[in-house]
Order: structure tokens, then C-alpha cells, then sequence
């Protein structure tokens, strides 16, 4: 009889799971095993936050099938023909015998296993901060199911009420809002000057001012010194500028490194960024051994550097080609990530594909140009709402190298379709005229994503002086006395208005009113309106009349991230 191959996963979370199935549909004879440490299998870990938020209240629904069948071990046996053995933690693996050994958490029951090829799925673990007081109880990551467990029980019982949430990445701020819903009095600390660092400062303010809003604390520009407790118990949470913040239960979530350790024991090569090491067909550096998800680093495609992506879908994707590859020999390839993420956060999202304006300076880009565009996502009758993007791009060719998105619009959407222009190389020119779907339930005639191009190919094509935000405040800040014009309507002015030393002439007005503009032809103009389109129009108006010094201030007040007077 012709010996089946055996293929051992070790992990059975996300991208282990997926690289069974996908062996097993590619090979129908194998034998397929899985060792997953956890007592669940296949959890949606991404889901754990709106569990704990009470958007949803079975605890099955993160570990079941779209039909509702839980995944566990009973499923992947009889659906899947699959051996998945749960609270079974691999301890080690002989890669010349071709061995591993492992043991039975629950019954400590050990036992060893030959495979022909090995899938390393063992994820990530999260970081924690190296100050005293961190084994008080009441002291928790959202990584695990049992973290998730544990914070669900924080919301249905009730009895918290105050609680600081550790890092303002995308696990903190999704932890923030879920503990916020549960009626916990939320504080968030980060230690850098922004939270959400994909994000270039400005938007990630806009993200900022919304959680505040929402009624959460935000400290940023302080990191954590110590937990302090009684009786085992945490009480505070004491900052490094030696600020105390009561408090009974705090959450770390200050990112995570790859789990390599059984990598690294078995002595895989591990890569530059901490990461396993491995090729285009995600195997290490020994050839029956592959490795995928969080544990891996990866190629970004753009700069092709290696970087750390802890990201769902990547994944789920990688699991896929290294099923494949074990399963049939080497066939199919994992080209690498340009880090799209995107996170909820009450009413906004908040996304990135490819480059900041930050990474890219960071990362040696110098010739680059950016634009920020305020515009609703759909028309008003259908209730449009606020998008406000930053697209940033190569100066000299137009190809787009990076997109962020924030506001209550449909921002996945904006994400979804910069990240396919990224991959496909695509330049300002070739979006100008995409062909998308359109009608008013979706999206405008020229969808949010096209406009941005317009503005972008204006700016490039010097019609469009835009100045963000940022360099309007430098300017008032250094005193440099720009004349600020703001083309809104007096109700709107009445309503909210900038306070920054700005003289209302509404855009149907201008033309009757050059006179109260600056004699000088040569001064400074900045026009701005709530979304800088009017005040786009009021910048051709003006340079046609003789004023040669126009600029329009980007994004308008939807994208003014600093207070404002009214
Ligand atoms: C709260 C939260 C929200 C998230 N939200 C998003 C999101 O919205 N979008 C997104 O793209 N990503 C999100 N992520 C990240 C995403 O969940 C991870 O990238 C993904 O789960 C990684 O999958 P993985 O299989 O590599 O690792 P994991 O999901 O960590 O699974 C690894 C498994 O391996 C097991 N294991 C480890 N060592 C051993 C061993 N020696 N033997 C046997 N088993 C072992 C572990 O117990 C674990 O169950 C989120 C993560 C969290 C925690």
C-alpha cells in the first residue's frame, strides 16, 4: 500500500487551520494533524473585542463555521477528514528524525509523532511593559480566548469601573471602545504623541478627538512605570510623569512579537526583524518545515524590506500557499504584504494601505507628494458621511505608494481600492478615470477614491496650491501673518468656526467683496471652507483677479485636528 504523507500543523488558530484544509483539499490521502495548545480551535480572535463589547453574546459564534457549526475537534474530523487535537502543546521537534514531541495540557500525557512535512502556525505574543507591579490581578493582554473569557465576564457582571487600557495601537483602541460599551470609565495611555501609528499624526488626532468625544480618556506622550495594588489586587496605575490613575483592571495592549521560541529551539533560522525566516513558498530554512502567520516576518512589497505584519488576513493567506506547498511540493508563492490594516473605533474607522507620509520619510523617500481630501462617501439624500484621506505619492511618476482613511464613511472601501492601486502599481493618471460602480446608495457620480486622484492631479499639475492643516498652524504659530479666508456661509461660521485669526467672505459673496481682500497681490492667501472644495473655486477666482500667492488649506475644517474656537 502506497504510504500517506503525513503533514503535522502545529497552532490551530488562524493560519494553522487554513493550511490544513488546504492540504487536505489538495491531497485527499494525506493524513493532516493538528496540534493546538488552546482549548478552541479556529477562534476569530479579531471578533473578541465586539464580543466584550456585547455586539454579539454567544461565544460560538467566534469559533463557528458562516452556517453556524462549531469548529471543533468532531468537525475537522468528520468534515475534513482532519486529526485536530486540542489542548496539545508541541514541546519540541527533531528536524533530522522528522519528530515532535508534545503534551496533552489537560492530562500532562506526552507523546511523539513523526511528519513528513511540518507547518509552523504558532502565532504571536503579546509584549509586556518591564515595570513592577505586573502580577497583580486585574492585569490583562486581549490575546487568547481566556483573555477575551475574562473581559466578557468584566462586561456582564458588571462590577468594574474604571480601567486603563495600555497602548493606543489598533488591538488598545478596539479594547477601549468594548470596555467603554460595557460601562467601564476608560483611560487610554500611549507613549508616543499619536495613537494608531499607521496613521500620520493629523488623522490619527481626528481619530483622537472622536474617542474623546465618545466620552474615553486619552493620555498620550506617557508611558506606564508601575502597577500598584493591594492585596494582590491592582488599585492604579502610576504614569512615568508619576501621575496616578485609580483604577481596578488594565488591559496591555502594546503589540506583539512573533512566537518563535519552538522555531528557534528546533534552530530554524529567524530573520532580521525577529521573525521566522522564510522564502517566497513559506518554508524556513529547513525544506519540510514551513511556517505561516504572525509568528513569520514578511516582504513588503513596496519597499522590499522584511517587516513583522500580524494581520489576520495575511494569515489566512499564507496558510493557503504553505497547505499547498507541503501538500504538493512547491507551487504556489506568497508575494509579501504592503500592510493594509484597518480597525473600528465607535462611529469612525480608521485605515492604511501601503506608506504614511512618516514611514515613507523614515524610509529614505524624499521626493513625495501628499493631499488630504474631506469629501462624504455618498450623497447627502442617502446620508452620506465624512471621509477625510491621505494619499501620499511619488512626485516624479504618480504611483501611488501609500493611503489613509478616516472618518464614519465607508472607509474599508477607500482602503479596499487604494491597496488593489498600490499592488498594481497604478499612478494618479491611471485613476482619474476609473470605472467604478456608482449609484447614490453606494457612493457619489465620482466616488471619494477618484476625487482624491483629482486633487492629487491638480496639485501635481500646480492648478491646486494646497497647504495642510499642519503648515497653516506652523505659519499662525511663527507669526508669519498669512491672510486666512474662510468661504463657508455665516450659518455655518456661527455654528463652528476656527478661531484662528480668519475673515469670513462665503464664496458667493467674493466677487462683490475683492475689496476687503489684501491690497498687496503678492500676500499669502489661505482659503479654506468645511471641505475646501468652495474654497478650491475661491482660489481660481482669486488668481484670476490678480492674486498670485493662493493657497487652499486641505481638507477644510473636516480635517482640522487641533481645537477650535467654536
Ligand atoms: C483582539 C485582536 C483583534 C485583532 N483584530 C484584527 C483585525 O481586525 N484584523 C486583522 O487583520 N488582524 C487582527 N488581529 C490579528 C490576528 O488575529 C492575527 O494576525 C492572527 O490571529 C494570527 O494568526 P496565527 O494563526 O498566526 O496566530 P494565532 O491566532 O495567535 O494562533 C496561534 C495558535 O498557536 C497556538 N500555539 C502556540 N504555540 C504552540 C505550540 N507549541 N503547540 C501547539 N500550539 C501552539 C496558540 O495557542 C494559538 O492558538 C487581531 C488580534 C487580536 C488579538
Amino acid at each position: 500500500m502506497e504510504k500517506r504523507k503525513r503533514i503535522v500543523v502545529v497552532g490551530g488558530s488562524a493560519a494553522g487551520p487554513k493550511a490544513a484544509a488546504k492540504a487536505r483539499r489538495i491531497d485527499n490521502k494525506a493524513e493532516v494533524i493538528i496540534m493546538q495548545k488552546d482549548a478552541d480551535l479556529s477562534m476569530a480572535s479579531c471578533g473578541y473585542p465586539y464580543y466584550i463589547g456585547g455586539f454579539f453574546n454567544d461565544r460560538n459564534m467566534l469559533i463557528c463555521t458562516p452556517t453556524g457549526v462549531v469548529r471543533n475537534p468532531q468537525f475537522y474530523l468528520n468534515a475534513k477528514d482532519i486529526d485536530a487535537r486540542v489542548n496539545t502543546e508541541v514541546l519540541a521537534i527533531d528536524p533530522n528524525g522528522h519528530i515532535v514531541s508534545f503534551r496533552n495540557t489537560v492530562t500532562g500525557e506526552t507523546g511523539e509523532m513523526t511528519y513528513d512535512k511540518l507547518i509552523i502556525a504558532t502565532g504571536s505574543v503579546p509584549r509586556m511593559p518591564p515595570v513592577p507591579g505586573i502580577g497583580l490581578s486585574g492585569i490583562t493582554t486581549l490575546q487568547s480566548m481566556k483573555d477575551a473569557d475574562f473581559l466578557r465576564k468584566v462586561k456582564d457582571e458588571g462590577k468594574i469601573k474604571k480601567a486603563v487600557v495600555i497602548g493606543g495601537g489598533l488591538i488598545g483602541i478596539e479594547t477601549c471602545e468594548a470596555l467603554q460599551l460595557a460601562g467601564v470609565e476608560i483611560t487610554v495611555v500611549e507613549l508616543l504623541p499619536q495613537l494608531l501609528t499607521f496613521l500620520d499624526w493629523e488623522l490619527a488626532k481626528l481619530v483622537e478627538n472622536h474617542v474623546k468625544s465618545k466620552g474615553a480618556n486619552v493620555i498620550t506622550e506617557n508611558g506606564i512605570a508601575g502597577f500598584l495594588g493591594e492585596n494582590g489586587k491592582l488599585t492604579a496605575v502610576k504614569l512615568q510623569n508619576g501621575a496616578e490613575l485609580p483604577c481596578e483592571l488594565a488591559v496591555v495592549a502594546i503589540g506583539v512579537r512573533p512566537n518563535v521560541k519552538l522555531a528557534q529551539e528546533t534552530g530554524l533560522k529567524i530573520g532580521e526583524t525577529g521573525g521566522i525566516l522564510v522564502n517566497e513558498y513559506m518554508q524556513t530554512s529547513d525544506p519540510d518545515i514551513y511556517a505561516v502567520g504572525d509568528c513569520v516576518e514578511t516582504m513588503n512589497r513596496i519597499t522590499g524590506r522584511k517587516v513583522l505584519a500580524p494581520y489576520g488576513d495575511l494569515a489566512n493567506l499564507q496558510g493557503r500557499v504553505a497547505g499547498e506547498n507541503a501538500a504538493s511540493e512547491n507551487c504556489v508563492t506568497f508575494p509579501g504584504t504592503i500592510q493594509t490594516g484597518i480597525c473600528k473605533v465607535f462611529d469612525y474607522a480608521a485605515g492604511s494601505t501601503g506608506l504614511s507620509e512618516s514611514a515613507a520619510k523614515k524610509l529614505g523617500y524624499e521626493d513625495i507628494i501628499t493631499v488630504i481630501n474631506s469629501s462624504p462617501d455618498k450623497p447627502r439624500f442617502m446620508q452620506g458621511k465624512l471621509l477625510v484621506t491621505k494619499l501620499v505619492a511619488d512626485k516624479k511618476t504618480g504611483r501611488i505608494l501609500g493611503t489613509q482613511c478616516v472618518g464614519p464613511g465607508n472607509v474599508s472601501k477607500q482602503i479596499a481600492q487604494w491597496a488593489m492601486a498600490i499592488q498594481g502599481h497604478l499612478t494618479v493618471e491611471d485613476i482619474v478615470n476609473s470605472d467604478l460602480p456608482y449609484a447614490p446608495p453606494f457612493s457619489l457620480a465620482i466616488d471619494h477614491f477618484i476625487a482624491t486622484a483629482h486633487i492629487m492631479q491638480n496639485k501635481i499639475k500646480g492648478r491646486l496650491k494646497g497647504i495642510s492643516c499642519l503648515e497653516v498652524r506652523r505659519k499662525m504659530a511663527n507669526n508669519e501673518k498669512p491672510f486666512v479666508l474662510d468661504v463657508r456661509e455665516p450659518i455655518e461660521f456661527e455654528k463652528m468656526r476656527l478661531g484662528i485669526g480668519e475673515t469670513l467672505i462665503s464664496l458667493g459673496a467674493l466677487r462683490k467683496r475683492f475689496n476687503e481682500l489684501p491690497e498687496d497681490r503678492e500676500k499669502e492667501i489661505i482659503c479654506f471652507c468645511q471641505i475646501s472644495l468652495r474654497a478650491y473655486e475661491a482660489a481660481l477666482v482669486l488668481e484670476d483677479e490678480g492674486w498670485k500667492n493662493i493657497k487652499v488649506m486641505e481638507g477644510g475644517v473636516a480635517a482640522w485636528p487641533y481645537p477650535r474656537e467654536k
